[in-house]
């Protein structure tokens, strides 16, 4: 006799375990199933994310900033440090303790809402049955009303460059190196690349960073990204544009990787360490049995449609797994949709106002289109932006540089963008996203009262600006 439950969500992670939380608030049983690992054989809710990726990155990159600054900014402050040093090892266990309070915080988030969470591999059977082979091998079965699957995704791997876990290595062995290596490369300048070769720069790596393509994130705003790759050369990052990795081995202690530049020359490059960040694939292994109906698309990607039905009975997914841009927001919000469609509430996901924002220094967030998508698009539009140079509170930061920028409809004055490259971009993009959601004007961002001196005057003065009405700076 299998157990039932309402819902059984496959995986913890930041798509999984709202879904699981949710339908619990919603009054349905649930059980949660994961199966990730630590380093140390030991199991832990909140996937991909709270384990080896949002939060340790963010660790790791908020300690080393606060080194980079004591360097380079304290001067100018007036305090002097004369011997300033680093500790790998202490910057490692401080990361490791917020891993393992924020992912203990699951575990006890699942208890106060009464959702079973159960360690282990989760298996999709024909008609909403989930087969459960817990870690020591033992198997139950588990049958559901509705099954959401939040499986996730995986680092890719360069088949020219594979992974040894020592030198060559992913996201997460780069999160964990123990010692700053002297050479660092990173195979491809996209969100996880910028932030880790941002990390080891700052404790003093030589970090070459080989994108393939020719434009730095081509994804976003040009104007934003060209300024940001001038911030992030400066600093040090050496981010060699247009150059394809075509193969990486390892030679003694050291990693010798060849690839094609720019110009189309074969160049070579030595280095101690290797991150390949070159993009993750979902991850479905073993997740889905014969007869289950749940289809997958050409990219390995769990095909649903915009509610995040699987079309096959009550099956659902979410997350890195699905189609849409993988980011722990988008599936928390995909998750929480669909456990409230699945008690009948009304839920929705605007994935027009999903934000972006990479944790560099300056850092970079946008939301909406990019300035090349709305010309594309033909509709006639007007750009108001304002450097954070003009920022009283970003100079008595020592933060004054990057800009806001706001793009809105000449028509009916719609606010199509916002694009921020400076100090606290991640935080200050929220009320773009706020304003986008309400359909808000640049009219609106300019009669909102924003306090004074504050870094999120930048984004008002912008909106000012699309109107030549900006008061901190002359318009042109
Ligand atoms: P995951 O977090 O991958 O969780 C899936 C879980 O399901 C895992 O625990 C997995 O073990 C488990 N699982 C898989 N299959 C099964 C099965 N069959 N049975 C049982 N369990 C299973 N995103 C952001 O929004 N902001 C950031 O700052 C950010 N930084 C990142 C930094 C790094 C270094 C990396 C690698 C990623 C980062 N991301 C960031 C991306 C973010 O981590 C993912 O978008 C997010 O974790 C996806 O959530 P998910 O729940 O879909 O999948
Ligand atoms: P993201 O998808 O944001 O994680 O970024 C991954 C980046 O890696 C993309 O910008 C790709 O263009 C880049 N990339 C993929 N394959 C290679 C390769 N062989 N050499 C260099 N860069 C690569």
């Amino acid at each position: 006799m299998a157990d039932e439950f309402d819902v059984v969500v496959i995986g913890a992670g930041p798509a999984g375990y709202p879904a699981a939380i949710r339908a619990a608030q919603n009054g349905l049983t649930v059980a949660c199933i994961d199966e990730w690992q630590n380093r140390d054989g030991s199991p832990a809710f909140g996937g991909t994310c709270l384990n080896a990726g949002c939060i340790p990155s963010k660790a790791l990159l908020e300690s080393t900033e606060l080194f980079h600054r004591a360097q380079t900014e304290f001067t100018a402050h007036g305090i002097s440090t004369k011997s300033l040093s680093m500790d790998i090892a202490a910057m490692q266990k401080r990361k490791g303790s917020i891993v393992r309070g924020m992912t203990g915080g699951i575990a006890a988030l699942f208890k106060a809402a009464g959702v079973q969470g159960l360690h282990g591999h989760g298996r999709l059977l024909p008609g909403q049955r989930v087969e459960l082979t817990a870690r020591d091998g033992s198997r139950r079965e588990l049958a559901a009303r509705h099954v959401v699957l939040a499986p996730g995704s995986v680092p890719m791997e360069l088949r020219s460059a594979p992974f040894d876990g020592q030198r060559i290595v992913d996201s997460w062995g780069a999160l964990d190196l123990e010692a700053v290596p002297k050479r660092l490369g990173v195979i491809g300048a996209g969100v996880i690349g910028l932030e880790l070769g941002s990390v080891w720069r700052r404790v003093g790596a030589e970090v070459v960073v080989l994108e393939a393509l020719p434009d730095f994130l081509a994804m976003a705003d040009q104007q934003l990204a060209t300024e940001a790759l001038r911030h992030l050369r400066r600093q040090g990052l050496d981010i060699r544009l247009g150059s394809r990795v075509d193969g990486a081995t390892i030679q003694g202690e050291a990693v010798a990787v060849s690839y094609t530049d720019a110009a189309g020359a074969a160049q070579s490059l030595t280095v101690d360490r290797l991150v390949v960040a070159i993009g993750r694939r979902p991850y479905t292994k073993d997740l889905l049995a014969e007869g289950t109906g749940v289809e997958l698309d050409e990219r390995g990607c769990i095909r649903v449609d915009g509610q995040c039905r699987t079309g096959a009975g009550s099956v659902w997914a979410v997350g890195d797994c699905v189609r849409g841009p993988m980011l722990a927001h988008k599936g928390k919000e995909e998750g929480v949709m669909v456990a409230d469609l699945i008690a009948g509430r009304y839920a929705e996901v605007n994935y027009r106002t999903i934000p972006s924002v990479i944790y560099t220094a300056p850092e970079i967030a946008w939301v909406g289109q990019t300035e090349e998508q709305v010309k594309a698009g033909g509709r006639p539009y007007k750009v108001g932006s304002f450097p954070f140079a003009a920022s009283g509170r970003a100079r008595a930061m020592e933060a004054g540089i990057g800009f806001a920028k706001l793009i809105a409809a000449r028509d009916d004055d719609e606010i199509l963008g916002v694009h921020i490259v400076g100090p606290f971009a991640g935080e200050l993009i929220a009320e773009a996203v706020l304003a986008m959601e309400y359909s808000a004007s640049s009219e609106d961002l300019q009669r909102t009262i924003h306090a004074h001196p504050t870094l999120s005057e930048a984004l008002h003065e912008a909106a000012l600006a699309a109107d030549k009405r900006a008061i901190d700076m002359p318009n042109r």
